[in-house]
């Protein structure tokens, strides 16, 4: 083969690959809505011909599409009020997956969903034709799935809507394919704070806060590993100075299901106790957490990491479609969590769950709560904490906690 040869068959394969690559570059391009007497007509003009698949979700009511990535020129959408569409997101689902999702502030039901190819000067168009349901048209019809698009075997990336509602589902390897089963235990990763140089809070008669929570990890650890059910991983298992940063990236790389930081407080005046849970936000419930968001953010000035210069990293990741998505999640585990804590005896703060902007929260894609144990400037709380029973019973209701939420989205989940 002569160089002239080689060189014409190197350009034909670079022309041919940017052929095929802007080929199948899926944009969305315009979304609208038609009222009907009967239903109404949802059309999306899409610059490929594509798979898809369409259903419906209940606790928010919404209607999701997923397709092939696609690149969203549709702007914002117009919707009318007959289009009972409260609010449209879209975002990644999975490498390979974008998804959109449609609030409804009715029940409805999808009639139809079909692909017309471009035709006459008009676009490809999905078309979805949906309904007003009954309550019961409703529960028979969520989650069936309308369209082609086969969505297996992909990393979770979990998408749901507005707060403290049950998100939609994570997906995972939990559920039955056919009549093979492969599973995969969900992986817990827990974070004892603090740690080395940086003893945390210090306490009643001299304890530490990096010693209790990390006696706390290892308890709950043994009894997630002894159910049989989880996979764990803990951010340390000695006592190592670890940064903030670098427990949420061993989260991320290890790819866990949720993330469970533990702490324990202090505070001056030494009758307050009780055990809390946070998750992340931009804007702190109150005072109160604000200040203790800063003090547990304060970790890695102890080993001199300026931490301004990350935290604008990280503003940055908060913007993301999916970091509210994941921050939901937390939400919903977080309430979850201050039930089961309740339920096992133990006293919690007043609305033991609040918010603020927990530096090692900030994981884009796996939900995660920090969990302040109670107060070691609380004389009684201290002895509590050091013991094994108390120990034992905080790590059963976090255990509790983890079940309860898998459970629920394991029971939500859609194919
Ligand atoms: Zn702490």
């Amino acid at each position: 083969m002569s160089y002239i040869q080689r060189y014409f068959i190197i350009f034909l394969c670079l022309v041919l690959t940017l052929i095929s690559t802007s080929a199948f570059a899926l944009d969305i391009k315009y979304v609208r809505f038609g009222n009907h007497p009967d239903k109404v007509r949802m059309v999306l003009d899409l610059s490929e011909v594509t798979d898809f698949r369409a259903f419906i979700l209940s606790s928010p009511t919404r209607m999701v599409i997923d397709m092939p990535t696609f690149s969203w020129q549709a702007g914002q959408v117009q919707k009318p009020k007959s289009s009972m569409v409260s609010d449209i997101r879209q975002g990644k689902l999975m490498d390979g997956i974008s998804r959109i999702v449609f609030d409804l502030n009715q029940l409805v039901k999808i009639d139809s969903a079909f692909l017309l190819p471009k035709q006459g000067g008009k676009e490809n168009r999905l078309v979805i034709d949906y309904s007003l349901a009954t309550p019961n048209q409703f529960n028979q019809n969520k989650g069936s799935i309308h369209g082609t698009l086969k969505v297996d075997d992909y990393k979770k990336v979990p998408i749901s809507t507005q707060q403290n509602n049950i998100p939609t589902p994570p997906k995972n390897n939990l559920r039955p394919n056919s009549n093979k089963i492969v599973k995969k235990k969900p992986l817990i990763i827990i974070d004892p704070g603090h740690g080395g140089i940086d003893p945390g809070t210090i306490g009643k008669n001299n304890i530490y806060e990096k010693d209790i929570v990390l006696s706390l990890a290892k308890e709950l650890k043994r009894q997630l590993i002894s159910s049989g059910s989880y996979r764990v991983l803990l951010t340390r298992e000695k006592d190592l100075f670890i940064r903030l940063k670098n427990r949420v990236q061993f989260a991320r790389k290890h790819q866990g299901d949720l993330f469970i930081s533990l702490h324990v407080d202090s505070n001056k005046k030494s009758s307050t106790h009780g055990a809390s849970i946070y998750t992340l936000s931009k804007k702190a419930s109150d005072a109160q957490t604000a200040k203790l968001a800063e003090k547990e953010n304060q970790a890695d000035l102890i080993a001199g990491v300026d931490f301004h210069v990350e935290d604008k990293q990280v503003a940055f990741i908060l913007s993301d479609f999916l970091m509210n998505d994941t921050m939901n999640q937390s939400k919903y585990f977080a309430n979850i969590l201050a039930g089961k804590i309740k339920a096992h005896g133990i006293y919690t703060l007043q609305n033991p769950h609040r918010y603020a902007g927990f530096a090692v929260l900030k994981a884009p894609d796996i939900p995660s709560v920090l969990i302040e144990a109670g107060f070691i400037s609380n004389k009684k709380e201290a002895r509590l904490l050091n013991s094994a029973s108390h120990k034992k019973k905080m790590a059963k209701s976090i255990h509790m906690g983890i079940n309860t939420y898998f459970k629920n989205i394991y029971k939500n989940e859609q194919n």
